[in-house]
């Protein structure tokens, strides 16, 4: 097969192992710099062009599309789909992912556990909101936040007046959240490639930190999750339309509560903690369900 690895970065981790991963198993790899590709949109014959030529003969498309290009990025994935070229997770799918208010009001449409939350644009009544998620202790986030940065523990209803208020005042969206305590700091990342778990960590934040990023200084080990756990972060996957997905969930009292789907799921973290050919899996997957005129939504909302 011919597959296109959609990714601004060829040389991180996971731009090299599907590469590497594709090569081993056969294919044709090729890094597309996903910023650089050019887009005939009027043409009946929709193309994709790259240093000047039109890219032709792909069978599969791997979207790495970084928080920051959402935009441009799903465009590109969108134009490949009306090529009919197939692409491992479709441009909707991303999109929905990508958007935080979105994607948690799907996953609560479906009954998937979630942390109690409220968002805010700009209001007045701020007491209200915080009622909204039973008070204090409350986690506010930023809406267009990664990696930890902008998700503030606010222990105290002062403490959590002013962060909304600060935020608001920015005129930021923000999403204002039940804390969990019992997750004790961490949290778990299920990798999920088709309909099973292939992997999964456990992620833990260091002494005095709430948020178990790695990029914050959290460190991750293997974790053996409950059926529960890996049906819920099939079922959020499904929800979203993805097909491949990073399920970040919380273990809460109240069961497994789903944080975040990240549809470009890092591999560097959930290979070298479990030792698993996770790209491998990736490659196997594209070989058995690539198909042309296959996108489900072939680009439409
Ligand atoms: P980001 O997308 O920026 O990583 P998250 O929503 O995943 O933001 O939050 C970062 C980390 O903070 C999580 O991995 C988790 O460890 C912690 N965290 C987030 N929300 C809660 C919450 N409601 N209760 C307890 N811990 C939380």
């Amino acid at each position: 097969m011919k597959i296109g690895i959609l990714s601004r970065e060829p040389k991180s981790f996971s731009t090299q192992r599907l590469e590497e991963a594709a090569i081993a198993r056969g294919h044709e790899a090729h890094v597309i710099n996903t910023l650089r590709c050019y887009m005939n949109i009027s043409s009946k014959h929709p193309s994709v062009h790259y240093q000047g030529q039109r890219l032709e003969g792909f069978d599969a498309i791997i979207p790495r599309i970084g928080a920051s290009i959402t935009f441009y990025g799903t465009a590109v994935v969108r134009q490949f789909e009306m090529m009919g070229v197939y692409t491992l997770n479709e441009s909707v799918a991303i999109s929905r992912s990508r958007d935080k208010l979105r994607a948690l009001q799907l996953l609560s449409r479906h009954d998937i556990g979630l942390p109690t939350t409220g968002f805010a644009n700009a209001t007045d009544d701020i007491t209200d909101l915080i009622q909204l998620v039973q008070g204090a202790p409350l986690v506010v986030k930023l809406l267009e936040g990664s990696q930890g940065r902008g998700v503030v523990l606010a222990e105290t209803q002062q403490a959590a007046e002013s962060v909304i208020d600060a935020f608001t005042g920015l005129k930021a969206n923000i999403l204002v959240q039940q804390y969990i305590p019992e997750a004790g700091g961490s949290d778990i990342r299920c990798f999920v490639v088709g309909d099973k778990v292939v992997a999964a960590m456990k992620r833990q934040a260091p002494e005095g930190e709430f948020r178990s990023n790695l990029h914050r200084g959290g460190h991750a080990e293997m974790i053996k999750i409950t059926p529960e756990e890996r049906k819920t972060a099939v079922r959020a996957t499904r929800i979203l339309g993805l097909n491949i997905a990073g399920v970040d969930i919380l273990r809460s009292n109240q069961g497994p509560m789903v944080l975040e789907v990240n549809s470009s799921p890092g591999l560097e973290g959930i290979e070298t903690t479990t030792h698993k050919d996770i790209a491998g899996t990736i490659i196997e997957f594209i070989e058995q369900h690539a198909k042309p005129n296959h996108s489900k939504t072939k680009g439409k909302g």
